[in-house]
């Protein structure tokens, strides 16, 4: 079996390229593309001195004339490795870590030097760090839905896209029946529990595209996108029902949950508030006439 160096080159996630003994470019693999902005017929048969990616140091001082790895190695026939900042050809510098290894023919004359470079800029913590902002700022950290502030940004995003392009939307008001009463029997972990249930089903229970959200408290809230009145009886009564299915183990039994639901669609003269406030008044609705049940209007 022989082995596709070619093909493993071009697939390594660090950069790598060849110079010949006049520090020509010979081979420059995707990766080497990726960091650098360069694409290879760029630089294929340009000499690494033309100052194309140009290492500096951390003092900023140019590395090609005095200390270029690929000089010292093609001198000393050994290895280098040191940590410089190539020129991306965006203008920006880019953190890497670059080993030079002397190329060798059969003979074991040296042919070249293989430059190696590892982005070593830290994007994937920083973009971790960012993606955890976000989930901070953006989600309840119980019950890992959209928490307040996203709803109303979202509600927000629904409005313009309605004055824009005409989409109609419908929000789905819903709050857990006498969970005052399930807390004081059951304790407020198990009631935490029951949060999380409750939150994990309206998700499943809802659209992809559309949003469940936590508004407080034991209050959920669903934006759900290009509707109309039947839709949205179909996703609310879908809702109540995968609810009154959603249970809570206790050491004995399994407890189950209820919700009541104020649904309405869009008015062309509402607010975010006058929305609001009427999905939450017909949920009310719901509470007065037995709980369990949903009110759209
Ligand atoms: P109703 O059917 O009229 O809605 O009755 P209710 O008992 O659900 O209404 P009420 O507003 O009186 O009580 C809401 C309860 O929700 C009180 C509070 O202890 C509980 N609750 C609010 N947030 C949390 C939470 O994060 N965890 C737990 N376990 N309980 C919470
Ligand atoms: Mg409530
Ligand atoms: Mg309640």
């Amino acid at each position: 079996m022989s082995i596709n160096y070619d093909d493993l080159l071009e697939n390594l996630g660090d950069g790598v390229y060849f110079v010949d003994r006049q520090r020509r470019i010979t081979r420059w693999n995707r990766a080497a593309e990726l960091i650098t902005g360069y694409p290879a017929s760029e630089v294929i048969g340009s000499c690494c001195a033309d100052n194309i990616l140009v290492h500096v140091n951390d003092s900023g001082q140019v590395l090609c004339e005095t200390h270029c790895p690929l000089t010292a190695c093609l001198e000393d026939k050994k290895p280098h490795e040191v940590n410089v900042y190539l020129h991306h050809k965006d203008g920006h510098r880019v953190s890497v870590r670059v080993r030079a290894l002397p190329l060798r023919d059969q003979t074991g004359e040296i042919i070249g030097v293989a430059e190696l470079f590892t982005d070593t800029s830290d994007k994937t913590a920083n973009h971790q760090r960012i993606q955890e902002l976000e989930r901070l700022a953006l989600l309840d950290q119980l019950t890992q839905l959209a928490n307040r502030h996203y709803i109303e940004t979202e509600l927000s995003a629904r409005f313009e896209e309605m004055t824009r392009y005409g989409l109609s939307f419908g929000l789905l008001f819903m709050d857990i029946d006498h969970f005052k009463q399930f807390n004081d029997r059951f304790g407020h972990e198990v009631g935490d529990l029951a949060l999380k249930n409750v939150a994990k089903t309206l998700q499943s229970a809802a659209r992809p595209f559309d949003l469940v959200g936590r508004w407080g408290g034991e209050e959920f809230i669903c934006i759900i996108r290009n509707i109309d009145k039947k839709g949205l009886a179909i996703v609310g009564n879908r809702c109540l029902a995968l609810v009154e299915k959603t249970f809570v183990p206790l050491q004995h039994q399994l407890e189950n949950i209820t919700v009541s639901i104020g649904a309405t669609l869009v008015r062309s003269e509402d607010s975010n508030q006058s929305l609001l406030k009427r999905a939450d008044q017909l949920m009310y609705c719901s509470k007065s006439a037995g709980r369990n049940r949903m009110t759209i209007e």
